[in-house]
């Protein structure tokens, strides 16, 4: 049977040391994550950008660049190629003559954590994992729960008590083994990391299995694809483990050595924060590799509540690479954003992603941004996912037959 995948093997972007993927590898020696390398000349050979646009809306549409041997191994719920859109009018507001959406809210699960699960969850199942465990703030866990049960593997799920309701309903309803934690996700991450240490569970723990990234740098590709095989200028993404950052650099490397995009200038990744969880930002301003543990980090903004990032000095790598930035935003400026975005455009956006037109704003006004620049922001989530974030002030309750008085 052709086989599904041209990949290689793992490789550690730190000490470069190489590891077999046809076993399960989950950090390097070294404590670094592992990233997955593809035999790039074959796909080239082979496969044409045409090709791929002509296949079916699905993430899978990569699965020359992704993990998977056999299509039987691939978990799929629909997920993949998400919609693109201009947003002309939030751009008028802001001085852009191109800024778009990328909305990962219409994804199965309502998040783009689905993308790292579909990819990782297929990985596991074919590398015979039959138990998964990890820590989560919500989404990846509720993704990860769902992809593994039509996957028949177990998952353990340790989230903060304080994260999104709603991710705790889908990891129940799944079937998962939910445990909540008083504490954050790096406390969940300690739970896990003794039941891995003592029960021999797959650890699926954000970088500490090479695949997430995988199917989160479709989102790169995607993008990319979308503007004709072209590069935007700009792409914000609201940054907690960086997976999606990191990805998404990885993803443009890619395309360049396939010589699918030009070499040369690649979009400026804008690494976007709220300012209750700002490592990276730290670190960045102070032109360093590595972040430090943030204390005491809070945000309605969950996803991106995350002190000390496992692959920071990733993120950072690709912040420096591209001549981006990493900024912080206030909880007023991303409510008030995501209320921006729904009432101007329609799209009820998650916190996350809010931050990311915040510091849109922000930037156009600094004229780190110019009008005319393409401009991506990723709407990592649906905003439905997140009702506790709207609060709703003036709204009038009528007893029946009672008329609305009209203020012309
Ligand atoms: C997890 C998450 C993020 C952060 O993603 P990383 O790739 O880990 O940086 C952003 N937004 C939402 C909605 C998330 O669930
Ligand atoms: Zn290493």
């Amino acid at each position: 049977m052709k086989d599904y995948s041209y990949i290689s093997h793992l490789e550690c972007p730190k000490c470069g040391e190489r590891y077999e993927e046809n076993e399960i590898q989950q950090l390097c020696k070294c404590g670094s994550p592992l990233l997955v390398r593809y035999h790039l000349e074959k796909v080239k050979a082979t496969v044409s950008r045409e090709d791929i646009s002509k296949r079916s809306n699905s993430l899978w549409r990569y699965h020359e660049l992704l993990p998977i041997h056999n299509k039987e191994n691939v978990i799929t719920l629909g997920e993949g190629m998400t919609p693109l859109e201009k947003l002309p009018s939030l751009g008028a507001e802001y001085g852009l003559n191109n800024l778009y959406i990328k909305d990962e809210g219409v994804i199965p699960t309502g998040s783009f954590k689905t993308r790292g699960a579909s990819v990782g969850v297929s990985k596991a199942k074919e590398l015979g994992v039959k138990q998964l465990a990890m820590p989560t703030n919500g989404n990846a866990g509720a993704a990860w729960a769902l992809y593994a049960a039509k996957a028949k593997i177990k998952a353990t799920i340790v989230m903060p008590v304080d994260a999104p309701q709603i991710t705790r309903k889908e990891v129940y309803v799944a079937g998962g083994d939910l445990y909540l934690i008083n504490g954050l996700i790096s406390d969940a991450g300690k739970v896990v990391g003794k039941l891995v240490q003592s029960h021999g569970v797959y650890d699926s723990s954000t970088l500490k299995e090479p695949y997430r990234i995988e199917g989160k740098k479709t989102m790169g590709y995607e993008i990319v694809e979308q503007f004709g095989w072209k590069v935007p200028d700009v792409i914000l993404y609201p940054t907690g483990g960086g997976v999606g950052i990191i990805g998404i650099y990885k993803a443009l490397l890619e395309l360049q050595e396939l010589g699918w995009i030009e070499k040369g200038k690649l979009p400026r990744l804008v690494a976007v924060q709220a300012e209750g969880c700002t490592p990276i930002v730290e670190a960045w301003k102070k032109g360093e590799k590595e972040s430090n543990f943030f204390e005491n980090s809070t945000t309605c903004a969950f996803g991106i509540n995350v002190p000390k990032a496992l692959g920071d000095f990733l993120v950072l790598e690709g912040i420096y690479a591209t001549q981006g930035c990493a900024l912080a935003i206030s909880e007023e400026e991303l409510l008030q954003a995501q209320k921006q975005v729904a009432s101007l455009e329609g799209n009820f956006i998650c916190p996350e992603g809010a931050a990311t037109f915040a510091a849109v704003r922000i930037l156009r006004e600094q004229d780190w941004i110019q009008e005319d620049e393409h401009v991506v922001c990723l709407n990592t989530g649906l905003g439905l996912k997140y009702p506790e974030t709207v609060e709703i002030e003036g709204v009038q309750t009528l007893q029946p037959g009672q008329d609305i008085f009209v203020n012309n």
